[in-house]
């Protein structure tokens, strides 16, 4: 890939031209697109690495274990 254009830097997301105050996106919502990949990914991070002891599917614990209300 060669940089054609000078300085000129694409969105990552659309291609478009940068907008300064998006940098490196060309618009709020492609910010808002790679920061959701980019959470998504986070967050998967540590999904995968529990075995799910809170939040089994079906383990039927909690059902019987009634929380404290107050
Ligand atoms: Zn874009």
């Amino acid at each position: 890939m060669s940089a054609a254009g000078s300085g000129v830097r694409r969105c990552a997301i659309c291609r478009r031209p940068v907008d300064a105050r998006w940098r490196p996106f060309c618009s709020k919502r492609c910010a808002d697109i790679d920061l959701g990949r980019w959470l998504g990914e986070t967050y998967r991070i540590p999904a995968e690495d529990a075995p799910g002891d809170e939040m089994s599917d079906d383990g039927g614990q909690a059902e019987d274990d009634v929380p404290p209300r107050s």
